[in-house]
């Protein structure tokens, strides 16, 4: 059965719920999307929000969720066996919110038939996509979305397979100034910022989008054509659960994280322990001062390093002092894109970081060219705490547990002055600075040495 969008439109809400409702964002679009071609050999011929993770269906976890944090009413774009969904959401009422299912048959793409529809949609709201398993807080997002003003705000975070996704590059605001879509040329560096399928929208930013008709593409279409016209594209960086299960591979491990207990609101956002690393001379090759991408050199061994503390329950964040900025020797640009080739090189191996905190400050004047307003005695160069503060406040992260591993005696000192235990690693300049007194926890050859230590560390306090 099929019918026009209009045809199911909503009457107007009897009721407001919580924070969205006063954010004006209490309304979720899914499109529900085709047939799980890839995963119909596993669980046969089902439409791909129907396929069960931990015995409930995708759409029933999105649904939960939504109705957890507020949102009231839901819209669902379904294609393949649309009836099969319509018939399993009803009116929403069982998941304590109110739903319509939108069937349409021809392929419209992941936007086409949700621009068809701008009119019976509200002024604002979130779209997900059906193949998403997430545990997000919605209301801190539509917060952040509200506040800053955006037209479009996507939720993205590092993963580790930036080669074959679709990435965003961002200013030092956060606002979206390019699209990479997979597959990449070679030779070039996208950082790792992946597009996680979950937006919140402003309609009337899109209706120049919905002129267009037949399939459109949200990150090839809406998204390009947004950017191409100066719409106000915000990224929204979250380490909470976003996670497709698009692939065997993948639904194995939705499934897995699942059962693991990993996709609650609450373990999604807990707080917990960060490996904080320096940049030059612990993981890439120290070159004097490095000036452009083009000279960065990942140390031997220091992807696999961090994959392992990874895997072992740590948050993976860079601190470091970049004066090269302050001397007028590099602009923040430059520095950026050292930043995205870092990321980029990281992820050909499989190991992404949560978060780069540089300070641009020197306290010292006299430099030809240099940038007077930076040459302040700040807060945050290193051996100061307040590049690890601002990483504590946004990611979540508790001092206790967590380790600094770095190849200065600043280095050292700022771990002393945070609190956090310290391994002094002999790449680089190996502590030879001889500036600060502070003795490290432990001395290591190299990353790879100084992971083992918090590894075996780790084991000890488990006997
Ligand atoms: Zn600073």
């Amino acid at each position: 059965m099929s019918r026009s969008p209009q045809q199911a439109a909503l009457s107007p809400s009897p009721f407001t719920v919580g924070d969205l409702s006063r954010l004006g964002v209490n309304h979720l679009a899914i499109i529900a999307g085709g047939k799980g071609s890839r995963l119909a050999p596993l669980v046969g011929d089902v439409p791909k929000v129907l396929i069960p993770i931990g015995g409930k269906p995708v759409l029933q976890h999105q649904l939960e969720l939504a109705a957890a944090v507020g949102i009231s009413e839901v819209t669902i774009f379904a294609g393949y066996l649309g009836d099969r969904i319509e018939a399993f959401v009803g009116d929403g009422s069982r998941f304590g919110l109110r739903a319509r299912t939108l069937v349409e048959n021809e392929p419209m793409g992941s936007a086409g038939a949700l621009l068809r529809s701008l009119d019976i949609l509200p002024g604002q709201f979130f779209v997900l996509y059906g193949d998403v398993m997430l545990a997000v807080d919605l209301r801190r997002m539509a917060k952040c979305h509200v506040d800053r003003g955006a037209d479009f705000t996507a939720l993205v975070h590092p993963n580790d397979h930036p080669q074959d996704s679709d990435l965003l590059e961002v200013d030092a605001d956060e606002w979206v100034t390019a699209i990479h879509a997979y597959p990449h040329p070679p030779d070039k560096f996208f950082g790792n910022l992946v597009n996680a399928a979950l937006y919140v929208v402003r309609r009337d930013a899109l209706r120049p989008c919905a002129a267009a008709i037949g399939k459109r593409d949200f990150v090839k279409d809406v998204m390009a054509e947004l950017i191409a016209k100066g719409g106000r594209v915000l990224a929204y960086r979250s380490s909470e659960y976003v996670k497709d299960m698009g692939t065997p591979g993948r639904l194995k491990k939705v499934e897995a994280d699942w059962q693991a207990g990993k996709l609650t609101l609450e373990s999604s956002s807990r707080s917990g322990p960060a490996i904080f690393l320096d940049r030059d001379g612990t993981l890439i090759v120290e070159n004097g001062y490095l000036r452009t991408a083009n000279e960065l050199q990942l140390l031997p061994g220091v992807a696999p390093a961090l994959r392992s503390l990874r895997q072992a329950g740590y948050r993976l964040v860079v601190l470091t002092n970049q004066p090269v900025i302050a001397r007028g020797e590099a602009s923040e640009a430059d520095v950026a894109a050292t930043h995205r080739r870092l990321e980029w090189e990281l992820g050909k191996e499989g190991a992404y970081l949560d978060g780069i905190y540089l300070c641009p400050h020197h306290p010292d004047g006299g430099f030809p060219g240099e940038r007077s307003e930076l040459k302040i005695a700040c807060q945050c160069r290193k051996p100061a705490t307040g590049l690890f503060e601002r990483a504590c406040r946004d990611l979540q992260i508790e001092a206790r547990g967590s380790w600094m591993i770095g190849d200065q005696t600043r280095d050292i000192e700022m771990a002393r002055r945070a609190g956090l235990r310290s391994i002094l690693v002999q790449t680089g300049v190996g502590g030879r600075d001889a500036k600060f007194q502070a003795a490290p926890d432990y001395i290591a050859d190299d990353l790879a040495a100084a992971a083992g230590v918090i590894l075996r560390h780790e084991k000890m306090l488990a006997l």
